[in-house]
């Protein structure tokens, strides 16, 4: 019989994470105060993150280890199995061989525990009680509420209000695991009263929720700070996990893949399952194809500028070097909500900028089309942000059937979607919208930026 799944032993789970800084030929620039132009401080972070992530924000070291007890809570749902997906392939008819990682099996259904532990427990060395962030489509929001809870920690969720309305299982699931979950804006800072203030009716954005918590968080710095799901360096390095586990698994499978693919977001899921990979071009000199699949309407890797922007829409946060649509781009509200970020994190920009990485878009229709194709052929319904990545490995499967080639394909499998079933219906119903920007809208969006430096 043929090996469909390659599962690791807990004993085999990687013991470091893999910090992509220490081989980049060029390090990513550092994150500006906007207000001097300077780098931002060591000191000026530490009311908002805990010490140890700053330090890993900046560090060059080339590989971190992982906290005992960090390791013993992933031993919950980790090492995740490494799949082929000999059922997609033979829907394709394809000669190529699609393996796929499948991060669905997490507590939260995605890959953003990997990242939510180790936050909260540094944080819970640092002796703090409270953390506080802010959710768009509610799974980084479960995760972090899942992690602290481990730690004893309490969280304040600041859920954007359409999303609370619309996902009551998503903020069920963070009640259960004993997170207080907020429709942002609300009236406990002062800039959700000014949001309310304008308009008491205001939908709310992520924007706008992540300065709720940032305020929250810099208020009592004694024991409260405050946390993100992505784009940041020491997130993308958490999610290293997920590539070295995959390493050793496609040895046991005893192939090498030569094109890795991840969806896009903020870069985290996408360098959690490449930057191993990337490894060993940058120090074997391997050519494995590293790809990121963003969402036609929100193309910041394909479309956008690399350039210093905020990360996030009120100006709160320091300047970013990144590719970026501009901070006031309004991403069209498409499903994959966890795709809908202006900007890339800074070492993800800078290997795209470098050549090291590539990027693609597609349309919705597309992703949801790959996403059901997925679903009966290997039995597991995708994260509507996960079916970008699919839809990628299936045009570069169908491109290798008629070039004649039979290239090793893997994927991120970055979550299941059974929480956004709507997204399916909406699709099955043949009433969903594919969205792109025109180049007039980016132009505006990203031409303000010019002001920023
Ligand atoms: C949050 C999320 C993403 C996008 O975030 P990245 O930081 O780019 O990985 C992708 N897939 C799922 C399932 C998510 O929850």
């Amino acid at each position: 019989m043929k090996t469909k799944k390659f599962t690791l032993s807990e004993s085999q789970m990687p013991t470091q994470w893999y910090n992509i800084v220490a081989d980049m030929p060029n390090k990513p620039l550092p994150p500006l105060d906007p207000a001097t132009h300077k780098p931002v401080t060591f000191e000026q972070m530490q009311t908002i993150f805990a010490d140890e992530l700053i330090r890993q924000e900046m560090s060059t070291e080339r590989f971190i280890d992982i906290p005992e007890e960090v390791q013993k809570i992933y031993g919950i749902w980790r090492p995740t199995p490494l799949v082929r997906a000999y059922g997609l392939e033979k829907a394709l008819g394809t000669t190529a061989k699609i393996f796929f990682k499948n991060e669905s099996v997490s507590p939260a259904g995605s890959h953003k525990p990997n990242t939510a532990v180790p936050q909260a427990y540094y944080n819970y060395k640092q002796g703090i009680k409270h953390l506080t962030t802010e959710t768009g489509a509610g799974q980084w929001g479960t995760a972090i509420s899942f992690a602290a809870q481990q730690f004893g920690i309490d969280v304040k969720v600041f859920m954007v209000r359409v999303s609370y309305d619309q996902k009551p299982y998503r903020r069920l699931m963070m009640n259960t695991f004993g997170a207080e979950c907020l429709s942002s804006p609300t009236t406990l800072t002062a800039s959700g009263r000014a949001a309310l203030a304008i308009d008491p009716n205001c939908s709310g954005s992520l924007g706008l929720a992540i300065s709720e918590a940032v305020e929250t968080a810099v208020q009592h710095p004694e024991d409260t700070r405050y946390c993100l799901g992505s784009v940041l360096n020491h997130v993308l390095l958490h999610q290293t996990v997920i590539g070295e586990e995959a390493i050793t698994q496609m040895e046991m499978a005893d192939a090498e893949p030569d094109i890795v693919i991840g969806c896009f977001g903020g870069g985290s899921n996408f360098a959690g399952i490449g930057f191993p990979f990337l490894r060993k071009n940058l120090t074997e000199g391997k050519r494995i194809r590293v790809v990121a699949v963003e969402p036609a309407s929100c193309p910041k890797l394909t479309r956008g500028v690399f350039q210093y922007d905020f990360g996030d829409v009120a100006g709160f946060t320091p300047l970013l070097p990144m590719y970026t649509l501009g901070h006031d781009f309004q991403p069209s509200d498409i499903h994959a909500g966890g795709l809908r970020y202006h900007g890339a994190g800074s070492i993800v920009s800078q290997l795209l900028k470098d050549g090291l990485i590539e990027a693609q878009s597609v349309a919705q229709n597309e992703t949801l089309a790959a996403g059901i194709l997925f679903a009966k052929s290997e039995g597991i319904i995708p994260a509507p942000e996960s079916t970008h990545a699919i839809a990628v490995a299936i045009r570069e499967a169908l491109r290798a059937k008629e070039a004649g080639q039979s290239p090793t394909i893997l994927f991120n499998l970055s979550g299941h979607g059974i929480i956004d079933l709507y997204a399916y219906e909406q699709y099955l119903a043949g009433s969903l919208k594919d969205y792109a920007p025109d180049d007039d809208e980016i132009a505006r969006t990203t031409s303000m930026l010019q002001n920023l430096l």
